[in-house]
């Protein structure tokens, strides 16, 4: 950790904001493609340790990250009041990898990569064109040739539909085995559907007794504290599962946006964004991880190349636009939140699915996914978004809404609900 005061910039290559998902992901990146010529300054009020979150993505195996995952699954379970549909997604596998292992691996690389550590925020970033001026709470100022900052922040503007991904999850242990841990359930949605919004639960078995089990909803507003217990214990028991053998080990709580609204992820010419704060979150699901890993390793490769820091976009601007679509369909009631996705994976093979939503589709497959979506509620969000582009671009910018800071929690031993 160093102060570097006023008279006595500290010169750097390289300044990270923020050393949280998308940061950490970053530092093992430039460590495994063998960066080691970069002065590197990471500034963050906080040193990210231990448990503070749990990802859950899917993707092809990989033999970089799969060493740290927790858990695998080659079968999921996607459920609705109709029918259980489990789904096999070879050649992909859905994974759940703790923070823990990801921030001690990129504490690691920190070391190796020889990168200086401040530990308070950072206050305001100049960039002249040629650097970038970074002033920090506690009186220090880094000057970077290239500033790669994931500290949250909100949207440029407003979006045209504004929702948010909040949940509570338990780690539960059980006295006996109760999980089956072959099969994770991807989305449960026999749980109550909220007035507005789409809701649903899931489970992620680490062992036959060991599991996450989270209730999630999609909407507008977020829920009290009781609500969120409530509606986990109501899923608990919805599962069969018995609170006099089960012990709440960890709690997890969270809250992110899902929004059209705009993350730029170049604001200046040598500041980029990366996570949350440069778009890497989809915004009909939430997903994140595996759009800040794959940037992670673009810059780490344009910088073992000698190339600019400058990834490409999180999601091709017509995933955004579909996205766009899809939550105005929902938010408008247009279509319901379980029947969408059950069209989704009845009409598409799973990994089609997964993939869309990752954003790496081809063009015909995306037609393919859309035309499973109910037409009439789908036509009619992709009018009133044209129209409301139009109107947008008619008056003046609306300011962003301020969303929610990200809720992140791991408590133990709270009360089982
Ligand atoms: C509990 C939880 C569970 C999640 N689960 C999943 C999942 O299963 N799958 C998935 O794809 N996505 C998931 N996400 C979404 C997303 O992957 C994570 O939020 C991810 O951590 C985002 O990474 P990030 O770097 O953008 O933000 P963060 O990891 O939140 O890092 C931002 C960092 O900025 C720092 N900071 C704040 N202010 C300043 C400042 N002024 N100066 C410097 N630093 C500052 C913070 O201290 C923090 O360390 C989850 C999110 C949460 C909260």
């Amino acid at each position: 950790m160093v102060r570097v005061t006023d008279s006595a910039p500290l010169d750097v290559d390289l300044a990270l904001l923020g050393g949280g998902g998308a940061a950490s992901l970053l530092l093992a990146a430039l460590d495994r493609h063998g960066v080691r010529d970069l002065r590197i300054a990471i500034v963050d009020p906080v040193r990210r340790r231990g448990q503070d979150r749990t990802w859950a993505f899917w993707g092809s195996p990989d033999p970089d990250l799969d060493p740290l995952l927790s858990a695998s699954w080659q079968q999921v379970e996607v459920t609705t009041p109709a029918r259980r549909r489990v789904l096999d997604l070879t050649p992909l596998r859905y994974a759940m990898l703790r923070s823990g292992p990801v921030y001690d691996r990129a504490a690691d690389a920190e070391r190796r990569l020889r990168a200086t550590r401040i530990v308070a925020p950072a206050e305001t970033v100049t960039d002249d064109r040629t650097r970038v001026v970074v002033r920090v709470g506690d009186g220090s100022v880094v000057r970077a040739g290239w500033v790669l900052d994931s500290r949250p922040r909100p949207p440029a503007r407003a979006g045209r539909t504004t929702w948010l991904q909040h949940f509570r999850g338990w780690w539960l242990e059980a006295d006996r085995p109760v999980f089956d841990p072959q099969r994770a359930v991807l989305m449960d949605f026999r749980t109550p559907q909220p007035p507005r919004g789409v809701s649903f639960g899931y489970v992620l078995p680490v062992g036959d007794r060991y599991a996450l089990v989270e209730y999630t909803e999609f909407s507008p507003g977020l829920l009290t504290d009781a609500g969120y217990d409530a509606a986990l214990t109501a899923y608990r028991d919805l599962l069969g599962l018995d609170p006099a053998g089960l012990r709440v080990r960890e709690v997890e709580n969270g809250v992110i946006p899902m929004t059209d609204a705009p993350f730029p992820a170049r604001p200046t010419p040598r500041v980029v964004r990366l996570g949350t704060a440069g778009g890497a979150t989809r915004p009909s699901t939430g997903f994140t991880f595996s759009a800040m890993y794959r940037q992670a390793d673009q810059v780490a490769r344009a910088l073992a190349a000698g190339r600019p820091p400058v990834p490409e976009p999180a999601y091709p601007r017509r995933h955004r636009w579909m996205d766009a679509v899809a939550l105005r369909a929902l938010d408008r009631g247009g279509v319901g939140g379980p029947e969408f996705f059950d069209r989704l994976f009845d009409r598409n093979p799973a990994e089609r699915v997964l993939r869309f939503l990752d954003g790496v589709t081809s063009p015909a497959e995306e037609v393919a996914v859309m035309n499973s979506t109910r037409l009439l509620p789908m036509i009619a969000a992709t009018a009133g978004d044209a129209t409301q582009r139009l109107r947008d671009r008619l008056r003046p910018t609306r300011p962003a809404p301020a969303v929610p800071a990200a809720v992140v929690g791991v408590a133990p031993e709270a009360p089982p609900g």
